[in-house]
């Protein structure tokens, strides 16, 4: 493996809800597989380092991300593409669990192909291991019965509190996920993405080593899909 790719902490895997993806002012469109399920979907399995790391701190690592002057996460650590023959039997779970919703083809082995490329390659997992690893975290702890669980249901009418989101993502997983909001056409605010820590296995859920600190607010809508 590179040597980026030893030196990583954690991997955040971070779900779309997509209502709050498609109703944007930007919109969406669904995969030429169909609509996907009202279900969140993978965005990607993203390598973090726990403490953001300054130039001198990176020797011999290429290609980070700069947030100011501090690198806080290796990204395309090389350039390795992603081939369909090596995650064949996964193809089928990955159309129903990560499709593409953006407008750029309808063809989410692209969208597969990027979040490889940018993190996957960053993951020492290679290529089967990382994709299998994502759809078996989301097998194992599925959102959106988690929320149904406790109520929390799409809906273009209702808001939510954000403690009684953040506290069944917590009772329903064990673990504090962080979450980002994004504005509806109207400008409500809605979840939009969890952000749960994994351990560099890709087979657990962790404590984030990082503040899960999101940006919504009290109250936030799950817009129907
Ligand atoms: P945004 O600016 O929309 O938050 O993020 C754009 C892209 O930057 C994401 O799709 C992802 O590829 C990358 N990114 C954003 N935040 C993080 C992070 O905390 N860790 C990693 N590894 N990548 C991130
Ligand atoms: P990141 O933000 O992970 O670097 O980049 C996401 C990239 O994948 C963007 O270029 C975006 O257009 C593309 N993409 C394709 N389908 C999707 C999707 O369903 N959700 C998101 N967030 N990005 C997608
Ligand atoms: P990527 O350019 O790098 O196409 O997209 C950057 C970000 O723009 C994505 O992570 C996603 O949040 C947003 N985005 C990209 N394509 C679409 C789209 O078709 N619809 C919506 N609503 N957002 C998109």
């Amino acid at each position: 493996a590179v040597s980026s790719a030893e030196e990583f902490d954690f991997f955040y895997l971070v779900q779309q809800w997509p209502g709050s993806f498609c109703d944007t002012k930007t919109g969406c469109c669904f995969p030429d597989t169909g609509k996907p399920a009202t279900d969140f979907s993978i965005h990607g399995m993203w390598p973090n380092y726990a403490k953001c790391k300054t130039q001198g701190e990176l020797d011999g690592v290429i290609e980070m991300v700069t947030k100011g002057k501090k690198k806080c996460w290796p990204e395309f650590c090389n350039s390795e593409p992603l081939q369909l023959w090596e995650i064949k039997d996964l193809v089928k779970e990955l159309d129903a669990n990560w499709p593409t919703l953006a407008c750029k083809g309808g063809k989410s082995i692209e969208f597969w192909s990027h979040e490889w490329e940018k993190h996957g390659t960053c993951s020492d997992l290679g290529q089967h291991g990382y994709f299998a690893a994502a759809l078996g975290l989301k097998a194992r702890h599925n959102l959106t019965a988690v929320l149904a669980d406790t109520g929390i249901v799409p809906s273009d009418s209702e808001t939510y509190s954000l403690s009684s989101i953040n506290d069944a993502i917590k009772e329903g997983t064990g673990f504090a996920a962080k979450l980002e909001c994004n504005r509806g056409v109207a400008g409500e605010v809605q979840l939009y993405q969890v952000y749960q820590c994994v351990d560099r296995s890709g087979e657990n859920l962790i404590d984030c080593p990082v503040p899960v600190q999101g940006n919504c607010k009290n109250r936030v809508q799950l817009p129907a899909f």
